[in-house]
């Protein structure tokens, strides 16, 4: 059954999945290739989630080109050619938009609307899902694909609406370019985004002053252009690549060595991690095993990094402000193109939040505590209200009226079963969501996971025809309790970072992230669906336990 609703009329249809991006372009097709009557409802006005909209200046991934695709297909593995060992904003947003257009996938995609709520109806077993525009439908199965860090943090900074200048979010940036050239720019955060962003403005800009909070550890991307003789290796290693991103632990097919940092003399571990330095990207966390996990370990890699941080800022003092005291890889790791060398541009400054707190945004500029910066713009590259905040800005309730914000006490007691449902939420599925591995590594191949088990999940509930499943409580209990003690055997609890929605002020603590790695992670998904979905409750449209 298909037809959308509009004029207050319903419509049915097998399944709405929230988002366009890699996640929900996926399900989609997945769902319509098993014949699935499907909507995807999506913001903006065209495919790609975050890629859509982080179009800030020097935007690109961290993970590799020819591992960051979807290895569903082989002819679209082999029909797309990235251009550089990096791949920038737009040319993930061209491939995504090729994907769309490869699978014919628009049609069934609703653009420029935004999902306000999605309410379970317990007597019809139905998603009633409306959006922004006031326009219903009704759905057998409701699957998010909200992405994970996509609700953008702008912090209240009192007198920000004095401004006089321009003002941006590095996660909402404009379509058109925006032109710093001449102007005295402030950026406020070094995360990711930031990193990326202050070597590119930077070098535009007539004065760039970096707002730091805290210091972070950054290696060199190395990035440079893929040769044709490199690309047809990859295309050709099609099928070895596919097998080995699925079962590593993060999504990528380097090998991590397998030994302790503390096993190596002083001058072994240097080289390791020269070794690493060189090979770009983030390989030093690959170069021993704990370093995630012991303190004294960990701290070899962090001092490393402090080194080359030394070395390459001439300014001592600079370069003393620029070193983290955290543990490396807690707060997720960053690749840069030149970000510590652009301290040594005479046209950047650096000023240290965390001494001089911010205290207003006045109409020309920046006022911390002992000073006044006169800007003519400013960019938040504050981060994102991560893993929950997209989605609880939908009011998604579950049976019994209860809202996934209620039962997840605002994020303080996330409770899901695999990170894919949660109880009291039937036929509802989140694609990478909170306690799935998600984000601590190559996101496409994460998703090709979750969207392939939802999938033989409806299909196997068609097949022995079964109206409703949902997590059971006490599965999803033992999931959450086992990822925490699963993350408090590491060390990323001890940062404070948006991984521990520590960025947010107000939001619940709490490592929300199964750090066990992919492949084992895929091998569990995998025991509880051959265990005729272990954990779950099976139920006939009459509500009578099947399973
Ligand atoms: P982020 O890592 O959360 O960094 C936000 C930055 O803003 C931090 O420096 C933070 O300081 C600062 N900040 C936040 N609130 C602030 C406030 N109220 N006052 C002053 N400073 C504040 O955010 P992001 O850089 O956008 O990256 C988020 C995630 O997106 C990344 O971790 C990554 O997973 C993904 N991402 C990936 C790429 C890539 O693939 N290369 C690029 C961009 C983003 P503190 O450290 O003190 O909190």
């Amino acid at each position: 059954m298909t037809a959308t609703q509009k004029n207050n009329q319903v419509t049915n249809i097998d399944a709405v999945v929230i988002g366009a991006g890699f996640s929900g372009l996926y399900m989609l097709y997945r769902l319509r290739e098993a014949g699935f009557s499907t909507r995807v409802y999506e913001a903006a006005d065209g495919v790609g989630g975050v890629w859509y909209w982080n179009r800030y200046p020097g935007a690109r991934c961290d993970s590799e080109s020819i591992y960051y695709n979807y290895t569903f297909s082989e002819e679209l593995y082999k029909e797309w050619t990235w251009t550089s060992r990096y791949p920038e904003q737009p040319e993930i947003l061209r491939y995504l938009n090729f994907v769309a257009d490869k699978f014919d996938l628009r049609r069934d995609i609703q653009f420029n609307t935004r999902i306000k709520s999605a309410y379970y109806d317990d007597d019809l077993n139905r998603w009633h899902i409306r959006t922004e525009d006031g326009e219903s439908v009704s759905a057998k199965y409701f699957i998010t694909g909200v992405g994970c860090i996509s609700t953008a943090n702008i912090p209240s900074i009192k007198g920000l609406d004095n401004f006089e200048g321009e003002w941006y979010h590095t996660g909402h940036w404009p379509h058109e370019k925006v032109d710093f050239t001449g102007k005295r720019v402030g950026i406020i955060g070094n995360g990711s985004s930031g990193v990326q962003a202050i070597p590119v403005i930077a070098k535009e800009a007539a004065h760039l002053t970096v707002f730091q909070r805290t210091p972070q550890y950054s290696t060199p991307a190395k990035n440079n252009p893929y040769t044709e003789e490199f690309i047809r290796q990859a295309k050709e290693n099609f099928h070895e690549m596919k097998k080995e991103v699925r079962a590593s632990l993060g999504g990528l097919p380097i090998p991590i060595n397998n030994q302790s940092a503390l096993e190596d003399s002083p001058e072994e571990r240097r080289k390791a991690y020269e070794k690493a330095w060189e090979a770009g990207g983030a390989r030093i966390l690959f170069a021993y095993n704990d370093l995630l996990a012991n303190e004294e370990a960990n701290e070899t890699a962090s001092e490393f990094i402090r080194s080359k941080i030394r070395e390459t800022v001439k300014d001592p003092e600079t370069a003393e402000k620029l070193s983290p005291t955290y543990y490396y890889g807690t707060k997720r790791a960053i690749i840069d193109t030149d970000y510590f060398e652009t301290y040594n541009r005479p046209n950047v400054s650096l000023v240290e939040i965390k001494k001089a707190p911010i205290q207003e945004i006045t109409a020309k500029g920046i006022r911390t505590a002992d000073s006044e910066y006169e800007l003519d713009a400013i960019v938040f590259a504050t981060g994102y209200d991560g893993m929950t905040g997209s989605l609880f800005k939908i009011d998604i309730r579950g049976k019994d009226d209860v809202s996934l914000k209620d039962k997840w006490v605002n994020g303080s007691e996330t409770r899901t079963y695999l990170g894919i449902a949660t109880a009291g939420f039937p036929n509802m599925f989140m694609i990478t969501g909170p306690e799935s591995p998600s984000v601590l590594g190559n996101m496409p191949v994460a998703i090709e996971q979750h969207v392939e088990w939802v999938m033989d999940c409806i299909n196997y509930l068609r097949e022995k025809n079964i109206e409703i499943i949902e997590a059971k409580v006490e599965a999803e209990e033992a999931w959450s309790k086992h990822c925490g003690e699963l993350a408090d055997s590491t060390l990323y609890t001890k940062a404070e970072s948006w991984y521990t929605g520590a960025n947010i002020p107000g939001k619940a603590r709490g490592f929300q992230i199964y750090v066990g790695g992919y492949g084992p992670y895929r091998d569990k998904c995998d025991e509880v669906a051959n265990k005729g979905y272990e954990g779950f409750s099976l139920m006939s449209s009459s509500k009578t336990t099947v399973r």
